[in-house]
């Protein structure tokens, strides 16, 4: 605190605007100006900070002018709310003695009345008017503390949604495939459920985007990418393994099943029409399939290189085909 800028006294337009705060709506001033007139006022620069979360505050900040902004870290380029001439600052801290839970900074040029704990509870205990208005004031801001809570939920499920969904394909990624197929593995031992994989690979797509573009190729991707999706079951999961390698789990499916699922799945992918960004027909793609029935629920690397195995049996002895 700079030592310059407090002990000012309030100006007479101050103490006209007081009425203006909220925690003073409806409040008779005669009666507490006195103890606000022993108030000192502190002028504040852009950017300089009153609170800082972590520290205990012991004091009520009405803010006179200027604009405060409230944010959870010390970097206050996110701020989660802002505080105007009316408002104040600090009241719950004078109530429950804890440390702050956020910082309040400056957004410009702002000057606060700094009223202390002693004075805070005499104004209270001097006027019910005060008393009332406190406790709306208190009402907002849990209300907006949820709201808060709310907004971050929301922002938490789209992180947590682009940390584990490919943006070019929308299947799965394999992060996701990572943290996922061991419990997927355990939930079908479990469950005395066979489960089965399929590993995909697009054949010849080093040319396809030689002769297309890598644009039509993204595109090519994409569709085939939703083939599957649609083609497989709902309670069957498919991930981006790899650049044009997806990779997919079918529980309940032994290997018999799923080399009928896989043959079907071949077949519509080589039939799947693809269109290019001008909606002109481009040429169609083809699959290498390799499948395999998990054996060992402990170790999902050991599945995932059976499927990759048989799938490169597809590749050298033809392409477009499923082995298994
Ligand atoms: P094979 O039949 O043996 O699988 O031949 P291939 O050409 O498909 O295999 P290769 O591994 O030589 O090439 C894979 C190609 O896939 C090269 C790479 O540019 C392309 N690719 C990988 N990811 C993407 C992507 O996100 N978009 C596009 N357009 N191409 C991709
Ligand atoms: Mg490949
Ligand atoms: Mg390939």
């Amino acid at each position: 605190m700079k030592e310059d800028t407090i002990n000012e006294s309030l100006t007479p337009l101050e103490v006209l605007e007081m009425s203006d705060q909220e925690l003073f709506n409806d409040v008779n001033f005669t009666s507490i100006m006195p103890l606000l007139s022993d108030c000192a006022t502190r002028s504040m620069v852009k950017n300089e900070t009153l609170i800082h979360a972590g520290e205990t505050n012991n004091n009520v900040y009405l803010i006179l002018s200027g604009s405060f902004i409230v944010h959870l870290t010390a970097d206050s380029a996110d701020p989660v709310t802002e505080l105007k001439p009316g408002q104040s600052i600090g009241e719950i801290a004078v109530i429950d003695h804890q440390p702050a839970s956020a910082y309040v900074t400056a957004a410009e040029k702002s000057r606060v009345l700094v009223i202390d704990e002693e004075v805070m509870w005499s104004l209270i205990g001097s006027s019910h008017a005060i008393a009332n208005n406190l406790l709306v004031v208190l009402s907002q801001r849990l209300r907006h503390g949820n709201s808060v809570i709310n907004k971050i939920k929301g922002l938490l499920k789209e992180y947590e949604h682009n940390a584990t969904v490919d943006a070019l394909t929308s299947l799965y990624n394999r992060r996701w495939l990572d943290n996922t197929m061991i419990r997927v593995m355990h939930r079908c031992h479990k469950n005395k459920q066979a489960l089965s994989v399929m590993m995909l690979d697009i054949d010849y797509f080093k040319d396809y985007n030689d002769n297309y573009g890598h644009l039509a190729g993204d595109i090519a991707l994409r569709t085939v990418s939703e083939t599957i999706k649609q083609y497989l079951r709902p309670e069957d999961m498919v991930a981006r393994y790899g650049g044009e390698e997806l990779f997919a789990l079918l529980p309940g499916m032994d290997i018999n099943g799923t080399l009928t699922v896989a043959e079907r799945l071949r077949e519509a992918i080589k039939q799947t029409k693809i269109t290019n960004e001008d909606d002109e027909p481009m040429p169609g793609i083809t699959v290498s399939i390799g499948i395999a029935e998990m054996f060992d629920h402990d170790d999902p690397h050991k599945l995932i290189e059976a499927a990759d195995r048989v799938m490169y049996t597809a590749k050298h002895t033809g392409r477009d085909k499923v082995c298994g």
